[in-house]
């Protein structure tokens, strides 16, 4: 019988952000890499010591958050102090443009370590009360006039300085993670632009215009598997995530199944460790296709759980993909294909109320789904752009509840980065639950070698 997330026993009570959130200031006071802490002696300290690491990683989380929903200002002055384009990954907009505002051909960083390990996307907000400054040459993020955090640079993957035989810089191509996947991004405009049936909070169309000559349309699946290929041979393709927009007449199918054979032929993998992401096929039979190319996972973001906001929010995803119930439907489908915990989904957080997002997490994962549900950000040049997600406690709260639901469901942490191979807060929280950390350090998480 599938539970109600009200009627859930008090999960993880012991977690801050259950009931009322509280003013983070002092949560947001971290120490930096270098803190030295002394050894627990007893049974009672260390159990003392261990609840004090786990409440030093979810500050950590709280922080992260905040960092995303509130974004960080900066100074071109200060920002030109930092290799980034070079020694460090800057942003590169295959699909969408998280910042505030485009920024053309100002290279911002794409993201950092936090010092406690947590990896966290880098979010421009000229607005923000966040503000990079610089230290000493480090990069050090104050909040006002408070110091909170030294970070550290996500350094740049030395495969994007790669071409493929046609001479297209893989930068234009893929994203490689830190976890070992490989992000490829097989068109970056949306189809649903010609009938003005854009997802309303989605800008892929306006950040193809803004950023034209960072990107190629189409990514032809000999590209795609030629950069498999390189990662592979690196022991950096743990897993790899295929999206982009619609593409004319739904050819998604055939699309994938070409990178499928390019992908195995060119890195000799029976099994692609790898998500499709497609939108729902009127013909379920059609998921079939993609687990017999050799996809292991399969995802259909749904994007929001309440029908009616659905339609609102989503028309082009009601008008081609069957509605709402079709796309739910499909999700069981897949589940019958692929198997309980190896299919996504996603719902954006902040456009419905927070107990609309945890029903369908909570529904979904009943049937075998694993819906995460990404903080909403009113990002340029989307029909919601000027809007406001909610409160970054809002976002804490959301996420710890989500968390705890993947774990009453059993599922594991590798499931979660099968299902997203990015180290979303929800991975976060769920591996600090599950004392994934050493004290007050999270790791980075990486894939097995496959
Ligand atoms: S289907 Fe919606 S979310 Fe996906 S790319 Fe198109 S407009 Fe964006």
């Amino acid at each position: 019988m599938t539970t109600s997330v009200e009627q859930q026993p008090a999960p993880l009570a012991y977690w801050p952000g259950f009931g009322r959130y509280q003013d983070p200031e002092p949560l947001f006071r971290l120490r930096d890499r270098s803190d030295a802490r002394k050894p627990a002696s007893s049974g009672a300290k260390i159990r003392e010591q261990a609840y004090s690491d786990k409440q030093t990683l979810l500050a950590e989380l709280a922080l992260k958050i905040d960092l995303v929903v509130q974004g960080i200002a900066l100074d071109l002055g200060v920002l030109h102090q930092f290799a980034i384009g070079t020694k460090y990954l800057e942003q590169i907009h295959l699909l969408f443009d998280m910042d505030r505002e485009h920024h053309g051909d100002v290279e911002l960083p794409a993201a950092f370590y936090l010092p406690h390990g947590l990896f966290t996307a880098f979010r421009w907000d000229p607005d923000s009360r966040y503000r990079l400054r610089a230290e000493d040459g480090q990069p050090v993020l104050y909040r006002g006039e408070q110091r909170v955090a030294a970070i550290e640079f996500y350094r740049r993957p030395a495969l994007l300085d790669n071409k493929t035989g046609d001479g297209e810089s893989f930068a234009h191509i893929a994203q490689f993670g830190p976890e070992g996947n490989v992000g490829i991004f097989y068109s970056n405009e949306c189809d649903l632009k010609h009938t003005g049936d854009d997802c309303r909070y989605c800008n892929i169309n306006s950040t193809a215009a803004a950023y034209r000559e960072q990107n190629i349309f189409l990514k032809t699946p000999r590209q795609v598997g030629e950069v498999f290929a390189a990662a592979h041979a690196q022991g950096r393709a743990g897993h790899i995530n295929v999206t982009g927009g619609f593409i004319p007449e739904r050819r998604e199918v055939d699309y994938y199944l070409d990178v499928a054979d390019e992908i195995k032929s060119r890195s000799g993998v029976k099994e692609i460790h790898g998500t499709a992401v497609i939108g729902a096929p009127l013909d379920l039979r059609i998921i079939d296709k993609y687990r017999e190319a050799g996809y292991t996972t399969i995802a259909l973001n749904l994007e929001i759980w309440d029908r009616d906001i659905f339609k609102a929010i989503c028309p082009g995803k009601q008008k081609r993909c069957g509605g709402w119930d079709h796309w739910v439907k499909a999700l069981e489908y897949a589940v019958s294909v692929f198997g309980r915990g190896k299919v996504r989904s996603n719902l954006v957080a902040g456009i419905e109320p927070k107990e609309s997002v945890l029903r369908g997490v909570e529904e979904l994962a009943a049937k075998g789904v694993i819906c995460f549900a990404g903080a909403w950000c009113p990002n340029p040049g989307s029909a919601l752009e000027g809007h406001r997600t909610p409160e970054a406690a809002w976002h804490y709260d959301l996420t710890l509840k989500a968390a705890a639901i993947f774990a009453q469901h059993g599922y594991t942490t590798l499931e979660l980065y099968d299902a997203l191979g990015a180290s979303s807060p929800f991975h976060d929280a769920f591996r600090i639950n599950a004392g994934e950390n050493v004290a007050d350090q999270l790791a980075q998480w990486t894939y097995p070698s496959r």
